[in-house]
């Protein structure tokens, strides 16, 4: 699991996120929704060490998260990938850095995952020669690649066209049920949050304006509500 204790972030004079708690158990899935601009991905960054928070903390166990966390493993809304690499080298990039040749098994590993997202055909293509929804499967398999305790997908569906889309809820949902990650998934789509989320981290609105009258001014009300997701654990 991951753990965000008095999280906050500040930009110049703008507190971004204030005061944020929240522990998301191992293999739990979490969506995080709320208006453009509210911190999403901002607290998707500093779970995943990309950004250090202003004040507080974030850990995964005792041990705080850091930049390039070989724990850690991030999707983007787009893919990222390097236009100068093959898909299948795109893949590779994602495993946990090493130093010598990549192994058999490593190997095997990377086809395996170009199999899952339906990309084996097209492993040796460079990104600009496929698909921006064929990219993006290249962009989750490279997450996967690194077999992280936390998966961070910030909008990782949110460019692709609804079928795709679909087909890759889906894919999300078979691949968290054989190797159950802890899931931190940033989304605009509150069907999506409900179909895959075992809960919803709902981030405020604007400073003061949370609707809530407990919250004093400038702290975003962050509310957590069930999903609609079976729980196939006990
Ligand atoms: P969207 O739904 O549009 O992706 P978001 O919820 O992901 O929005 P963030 O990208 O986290 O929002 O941004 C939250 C606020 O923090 C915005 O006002 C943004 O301008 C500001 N912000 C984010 N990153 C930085 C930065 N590096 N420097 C200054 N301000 C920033
Ligand atoms: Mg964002």
């Amino acid at each position: 699991g991951i753990t965000l204790r008095g999280v906050g972030r500040r930009f110049g004079p703008h507190d971004v996120l204030v005061d944020v708690d929240l522990h998301v158990e191992p293999g739990e899935v979490i969506a995080v929704l709320g208006p453009s601009g509210c911190g999403k991905s901002t607290l998707l960054r500093l779970a995943a060490g990309l950004d250090a928070p202003t004040t507080g903390s974030v850990a995964i166990g005792d041990v705080a998260v850091r930049p390039f966390d070989p724990r850690c493993a991030v999707a983007f809304q787009e893919p990222r990938l390097l236009p100068w690499r093959t898909l299948r080298e795109n893949v590779a990039l994602g495993l946990p850095r090493t130093h010598r040749r990549r192994t058999a098994a490593e190997d095997a590993r990377i086809d395996e995952l170009l199999a899952l997202v339906g990309l084996s055909e097209f492993a040796g293509h460079r990104p600009r020669a496929v698909s921006g929804g064929m990219a993006q499967r290249a962009s989750l398999a490279r997450a996967l690649a690194r077999d992280p305790h936390v998966l961070l997908l910030d909008e990782p569906f949110g460019a692709l066209d609804a079928l795709t889309r679909l087909k890759m809820q889906d894919l999300l949902l078979s691949v968290h049920a054989a190797s159950p990650a802890t899931i931190l998934l940033v989304t605009h789509d509150v069907d999506e949050a409900l179909q895959l989320a075992d809960r919803i981290v709902l981030l405020g609105p604007a400073d003061g304006d949370t609707g809530s009258s407990a919250a004093p001014a400038g702290v975003r009300s962050v509310h957590v509500v069930p999903g609609d997701r079976p729980r196939d654990r006990g």
